[in-house]
């Protein structure tokens, strides 16, 4: 039995359907909210609804972008031959980040996860595949992330690719910056040696 209007049950529900907030933090989020200005909670609102309705995927990439075809994929001074496959939208923004890529990317949203039945064609595979049969790419990187599932899609996407005049490759893995040689884990650190580099 809740002591709150049903409006409020319902905008703490509402918060605490998003990935990460509990109910405390929901609690917290909706209070927020009703303590804001009339206006600035209309701009909360109108923003959510903006986002929604503006933001598609990149009829290139599959990258987020608000418009037909994303910043990335519309820059010609970037090498559009060098295609960084990642699964997730943020995955672009981290490796943006660093600007030392100029090439452009392929974002999946998803990896293949037969655990919570995600398979191959649930994420942007085919678009990808599509993409390379069209020409014009002359490597991919597969940029997934090093775990069971980021391994085994990559491996199903390197094999896709093999009939076309594609070189893929896969990020190196190693110690992390900062890091203690004493303190790596086995698969780390043999991943480590087997790509290390001439300096
Ligand atoms: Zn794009």
């Amino acid at each position: 039995m809740s002591f709150f209007p049903g409006v409020l049950d319902e905008l703490i529900e509402k918060f605490a359907s998003l990935p990460g907030i509990g109910t405390k933090s929901a609690q917290r989020l909706a209070f927020h909210i009703l303590g804001m200005p009339e206006g600035e909670a209309e701009d909360f609102a109108n923003t959510i609804l903006r986002a929604k309705s503006s933001i598609h995927c990149c009829r290139v990439c599959q990258n987020l972008t608000d418009r037909d075809v994303c910043t990335v994929c519309g820059d010609s001074r970037r090498d559009h031959s060098t295609v960084c496959v990642v699964a997730d939208p943020k995955d672009v923004a981290a490796i943006e980040r660093t600007r030392e890529y100029g090439g452009v990317f392929h974002v999946l949203h998803g990896v293949i996860s037969p655990m919570i039945r995600v398979g191959p064609d649930d994420i942007r595979i085919k678009e990808l595949v599509d993409r390379v049969a069209g020409g014009g790419v002359k490597e991919i990187i597969m940029a997934t992330n090093p775990d069971t599932e980021g391994e085994a899609t990559a491996r199903y996407i390197a094999r896709l690719i093999r009939p076309f005049d594609v070189r893929v490759t896969r990020l190196a893995y190693g110690i992390p910056v900062g890091g203690n040689l004493e303190f790596a884990d086995d698969a780390t650190l043999s991943r480590a040696l087997e790509g290390r580099t001439d300096i």
